[in-house]
């Protein structure tokens, strides 16, 4: 087993560390394993498992779910998509009807948020490299004509398999919402080979599932992001997922400035509207990309989505030094003592 996520990513589990063991045939519970993927710490917890688990039989079910994680990778990052975006406005792809699917849910999820989530947000990442070594500030008419070729972007499904990118040059970019994808997927396999009870953790989202067997909910606390020591909130679910985007996990300093990894697509510039963003979703492939869009709208604007569209939220922002935290009423709901 590899070590348990670093303090600097965005949700850290008290459930861990508060929980007892207790014993099914020869392994002990709660099991957890780490793993790099996704170019982040990826973490999985089994606490309960129904008989067809028995004995070490459970690290199987794990590995599983683990495979299932780097497949997923595969298809958002280094094949399928990637080869779609190579012959964006010359040819169409083969790219299945798994990631067509992401895809149009990902441009659902972009009309909710008014486009402050953007698919096609590709060629901005790449233009200012946040957390690159090529990271630069731009000038004002390649940002400009960056957005425009956003604007210009089209996806189109041709049939349940096959698709095509346009125009030239255009790219899209699912590392807002492939990481949640991934967490769902791999509890989705855990379930389906007999886990009853258990949590993934992708660097600052995770989804829970079934009921720990001492009946306690799951205790989730979310980052300060101002201070690894400290906690902002610490709340208490049963099922679900949350996720949290933060101007600390990856930045640039350029030119004296803290530039963010996550993008205002109105600006074509890094968001400047929050320091962090959680959100609590049924699926963590929904919470992932809503905890980007709401950065991106900031506390005021992002909490008064998130009530519009159901779904708890916390957001914080910061001015002159001083932070600012704004959270819906039914995330307060959440908060325990
Ligand atoms: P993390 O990957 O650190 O959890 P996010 O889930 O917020 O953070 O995703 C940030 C990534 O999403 C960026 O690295 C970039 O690839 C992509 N991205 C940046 N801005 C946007 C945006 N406005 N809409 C959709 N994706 C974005
Ligand atoms: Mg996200």
């Amino acid at each position: 087993m590899k070590t348990f996520p670093s303090r600097s990513t965005g949700l850290l589990l008290l459930a861990l560390s508060l929980l007892g063991t207790f014993a099914v045939g020869c392994t002990r519970y709660p099991v957890t394993e780490t793993l790099s993927l996704m170019g982040t710490e990826v973490s999985i917890t089994v606490q309960d498992v129904d008989e067809r688990l028995k004995g070490r039989l459970v690290y199987a079910a794990i590995d599983s779910a683990f495979v299932e994680i780097e497949r997923i990778e595969d298809l958002c990052k280094w094949n399928e998509l990637s080869k779609l975006n190579g012959y964006a406005g010359y040819k169409d792809y083969q790219i299945g009807s798994e990631l067509i699917r992401l895809i149009n849910h990902a441009y659902d999820i972009s009309a909710k948020t008014e486009g402050a989530f953007r698919p096609d947000t590709g060629p901005l990442v790449d233009l200012w490299g946040i957390g690159t070594d090529q990271a630069r500030i731009p000038n004002l008419l390649e940002i400009d004509y960056t957005i425009e070729l956003m604007n210009s972007t089209t996806f189109t499904p041709l049939d349940s398999v096959n698709a095509r990118l346009d125009p030239s040059r255009a790219k899209l970019e699912l590392g807002a919402i492939a990481k949640g994808y991934a967490v769902d997927r791999a509890c989705e396999v855990l379930m389906d080979l007999g886990v009853k009870a258990g949590m993934v953790w992708a660097g600052g989202d995770l989804r829970v599932f079934g009921a720990k067997p001492d009946g306690s909910p799951w205790r989730i606390a979310v980052r300060h992001p101002r201070d690894p020591e400290k906690y902002l909130r610490v709340i208490e679910i049963r099922e679900g997922a949350v996720a949290t985007s933060g101007d600390y996990e990856r930045f640039s300093e350029l030119e004296g400035g803290r530039y963010c990894h996550i993008m205002d697509p109105w600006e074509g510039a890094p968001s400047r509207a929050s320091i962090s963003s959680t959100v609590v979703m049924e699926t963590c492939m929904d919470a992932d990309a809503y905890a980007t869009a709401l950065f991106v709208l900031g506390p005021t604007e992002g909490t008064q989505l998130a009530d519009y569209l159901g779904f708890p939220a916390l957001m914080a922002d910061e001015e002159g030094g001083k932070m600012h935290v704004v959270e819906t009423e039914s995330f307060k709901s959440l908060v325990s003592e």
